[in-house]
């Protein structure tokens, strides 16, 4: 065991500042990783606020940070796969229990003994797992992610649960050519939406709120932009969708939405807003209309997202920012003032 430097929340209304963690020495099958990068995502500042206590409550410290992006700097004794210099990435997973029928089909995300980067129960050290606002950590191989080269790093990191959480759904209900798809929200996830329905070949339309986005989401790659806010504007679009992706974090109207799918259109709920949604029957039942969820994504489809991504040249949008600057970017990403994902320097946490 050794101890890192790390930030941390001290409680649900603390901000996040400086903190020490232990780390376990690497076992056989572990890599251990020099954290460069990592994504900010919306789930982080749920559970920093423990705003998903009926599901998931907070234990605190709470380290939070899962689009991690690294070097290797040592692996145990049977580790295969990696070696030390080796770019790497964790996502949202670092443990599962690789026998259940979820593990057996590489659902790993389903995987009822699955741990979570954070926020986990730890099966090493005891307490919960520590994400990736930290200077280094140790993951079992199979959950540590080969990146592209070619790529940018700081853009490069929220591919690892904005990427895959976008691309895994779009794969799942075959998205391409000929078909007519939403992206709603255009924050972290749903930019990451956006360019993966225009590489798969689709007509891409974003729902936001903030009409200045507008000329971002054509620019992303999207054909269309609404503003869901305007009545006239959606109503033009009604019974026309083939699939819609909602990326929304907080309450918002989904019958709305319901509203605009084709006959047997579907919408699949990626954003994970604290309470629940009221779903209408009637917008569901003309038209056949279904409603679907997704979770990030099994580690063999987060290994074909970044070589996809590697091919096509995909990567995020993001500001880069030091970790002094977290809780300013959390208050940011409440306002959906992002373009489009904050990427945290971690050499910042060396002057922390
Ligand atoms: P984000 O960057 O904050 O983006 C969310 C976007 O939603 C905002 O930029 C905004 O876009 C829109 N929005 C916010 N409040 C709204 C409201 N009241 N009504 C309508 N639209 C609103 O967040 P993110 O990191 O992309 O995460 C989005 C959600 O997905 C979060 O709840 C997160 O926890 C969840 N998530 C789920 C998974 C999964 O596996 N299912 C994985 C990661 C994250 P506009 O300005 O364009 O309207
Ligand atoms: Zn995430």
């Amino acid at each position: 065991m050794y101890q890192a430097k790390a930030f941390a929340a001290a409680s649900a209304t603390a901000p996040l500042g400086g903190h020490t963690i232990n780390r376990r020495a690497a076992t056989p099958t572990d890599v251990q990783i020099e954290i460069l990068f990592c994504g900010v995502c919306h789930s982080d500042l749920h559970t920093v606020r423990n705003e998903w206590a009926a599901i998931m409550p907070t234990a605190y410290p709470c380290v939070p940070g899962h689009e991690i992006v690294g070097r290797v700097t040592e692996v145990g004794a049977a580790v295969k796969k990696y070696k030390a210099g080796d770019l790497v990435g964790v996502g949202c997973l670092v443990d599962s229990d690789h026998t259940c029928p979820a593990c057996q089909s590489d659902l790993e995300q389903f995987c009822p003994g699955g741990v979570f980067t954070y926020n986990s129960p730890d099966k090493h050290l005891g307490g919960v797992t520590y994400g990736g606002y930290s200077e280094s950590i140790v993951v079992d191989e199979h959950f540590v992610l080969r990146l592209p080269t070619n790529l940018d790093l700081a853009g490069v990191a929220p591919l690892l649960c904005a990427g895959i959480t976008t691309y895994s759904p779009l794969r799942h209900w075959k998205v391409g050519p000929g078909q007519k798809v939403g992206v709603v929200g255009l924050g972290g996830l749903g930019h990451m939406g956006v360019k993966f329905a225009r590489a798969f070949g689709a007509h891409v339309v974003v729902f936001t709120t903030s009409p200045k986005k507008k000329d971002d989401a054509l620019r992303l790659g999207a054909h269309e932009v609404i503003v869901s806010t305007d009545a006239a504007q959606m109503g033009q679009h009604a019974f026309s969708f083939d699939f819609i992706l909602d990326t929304v974090s907080a309450e918002h109207d989904v019958n709305a939405l319901l509203g605009l799918l084709k006959l047997n259109g579907h919408l699949t709920m990626v954003g994970a807003p604290e309470k629940p949604l009221p779903v209408s029957a009637f917008a569901l039942l003309f038209g056949r209309h279904s409603l679907s969820g997704s979770l990030i994504g099994g580690i063999r489809e987060t290994q074909e997202m970044l070589d996809f991504c590697g091919q096509k040249g995909i990567t995020a949008d993001v500001e880069v920012i030091p970790i002094q600057r977290i809780n300013e970017a959390y208050e940011r990403m409440l306002k959906s003032d992002v373009k489009y994902r904050f990427s945290i320097d971690m050499a910042s946490l060396k002057k922390a």
